[in-house]
């Protein structure tokens, strides 16, 4: 047979007019936004790979969802439409709509953790950890090591270490863990994905000690083609099978809709545990909205609906996705780039350490390297390092984590692979200069979630 190539799986039909601008003004508008990407206004950036989150393009089909919207306060027929998709998609009965995924994470958070709690999770992320710091819990890592090593090649670098899961129930007690939260294609790591077979795992663990698990269902549906990809068995399965496969050993998640669901905002919190829902319903009300619409509108709900559903209606749009984020790794790599590897789901993630070793961490390498390629090449990407890290609660001083990294996300069917042609040369040329770059120091530092507001000055 011949190998012909995979090309996109939808064609385009509305598009938005990119601006180029100069590297003397991108000099200006870097320094205006204290040498930090979120503080830049878009219209000053060409390619804009900051997140994937809520930067999806939608399809028709959801579109026309958007013309449906019941704007019904209580008891829309979106929000019906909304758990029967949740239901099909992920196999949960239970459904309460948040405006987004820390909105889901929040009331978790206030409902099963206690002052004193441990909630161990496969990496830490920046939201979700917060929300159990402020219910009183402490987050504790028990991904396995190879995560925090950017040059492991471990295929499923997402999974617990059962042995550190275990040496933390021995420690601290059971009745202390209310639940472990399971990051599925975990995010911090590079986006590496969590195996069945450690999945199946976790859960018998916590099934001998009355531990629930939570899973963080963002990017199930990226995790499930690397499953498919990867793991004995599963050649031959839908990602949609899949996908409700790793659900399965989870007692309910917390989703961001925003990434696997195709929208541009929404979440939910989703269980099969009556108790659970009903705690969570009472918490809703109060702040997100009425436990049917819960701080979305209608049309949002109908169209976070239409995307799941879209997301695993056949493996086209998944799998094609990941070949996008590849093709730009694979020229990264070429280029003989520091990258995280396996190149993961939803973006290549640049190793700062690697690319500028001359910078010590407290002078935010992955800061620097962020903002020096958004001057050489307009495009803008993530710090996910030692700024995103945050202080120790008790020390005062920064976390330093092992990975530093700059992540180049990819928002799903918005750019193409010229697109990716042009990131790709210039994270090429900058590396190219790389000596010429120097760190920066901390000018202003919000208490939380620093990463999204802290103003930077070169050193
Ligand atoms: C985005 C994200 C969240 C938070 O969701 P928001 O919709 O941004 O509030 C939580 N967990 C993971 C893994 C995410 O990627």
């Amino acid at each position: 047979m011949s190998k012909r190539p995979i090309a996109e799986p939808y064609k385009i039909k509305m598009i938005q007019v990119l601006r180029q601008t100069t590297k003397e003004e991108r000099q200006r508008t870097i320094a205006t936004a204290g040498y930090n990407t979120f503080l830049l206004h878009s219209a000053d950036v060409y390619i804009d790979l900051l997140t994937d989150s809520g930067t999806s393009a939608m399809s028709d089909d959801q579109w026309a969802g958007m013309m449906l919207g019941d704007e019904a306060y209580a008891g829309s027929v979106n929000f019906d439409n909304l758990i029967a998709a949740v239901t099909e998609v992920y196999g949960y009965r239970y459904t309460v709509p948040t405006h987004q995924g820390r909105g889901a994470e929040h009331i978790l958070s206030q409902i099963l953790i206690k002052d004193g709690d441990y909630i161990p999770g496969n990496m830490y992320f920046t939201t979700t950890k917060l929300h159990q710091e402020l219910a009183g819990g402490t987050f504790v890592d028990v991904i396995i090591d190879e995560a925090h090593d950017p040059q492991s090649t471990h295929p499923f670098k997402g999974n617990v270490d059962l042995a550190k899961l275990q040496q933390l129930i021995d420690e601290v007690g059971p009745e202390k863990i209310p639940y472990i939260c399971i990051e599925t294609n975990v995010n911090m790591a590079g986006g590496q994905p969590v195996s069945l077979d450690n999945l199946r795992k976790v859960r018998d663990l916590c099934n001998q000690y009355g531990i629930k698990v939570i899973l963080d269902s963002t990017r199930t549906v990226e995790n499930a083609f690397f499953i498919q990809e990867r793991e004995a068995g599963n050649k031959n399965r839908s990602i949609k099978e899949i996908v409700r496969e790793i659900c399965s050993y989870t007692d309910g998640a917390t989703v961001s809709g925003k990434k696997d669901c195709l929208v541009n905002i929404g979440g939910f919190l989703a269980t099969d545990d009556e108790w659970l829902f009903e705690e969570a319903k009472k918490l809703v009300v109060i702040y997100e909205g009425l436990h049917t619409y819960g701080g979305l509108a209608g049309r949002d709900m109908e169209a976070m609906a239409r995307g799941m559903r879209e997301a695993v209606a056949t493996d086209d749009g998944v799998t094609w996705r990941i070949n996008q984020t590849r093709y730009l790794g694979e020229q990264l790599l070429a280029a003989d780039i520091p990258i995280v590897v396996p190149i993961g789901g939803h973006a290549v993630y640049l190793d700062a350490k690697r690319f500028l070793p001359h910078i010590p961490q407290d002078q935010f390498p992955a800061q620097t390297l962020a903002a020096a390629l958004y001057v050489e090449c307009g495009v803008r990407a993530m710090e996910r390092g030692i700024v995103s890290a945050g202080r120790n609660k008790e020390t005062g001083d920064h976390n330093y984590p092992q990975l530093e990294l700059v992540r180049l996300t990819i928002p799903r069917r918005v750019y193409t692979n010229s697109h990716m042609d042009v990131v790709a040369q210039g994270v090429i040329d900058l590396y190219a200069r790389r000596a010429e770059i120097s760190g920066l120091k901390m000018v202003y530092e919000p208490e939380d979630l620093r990463f999204f507001q802290a103003r930077f000055e070169p050193c």
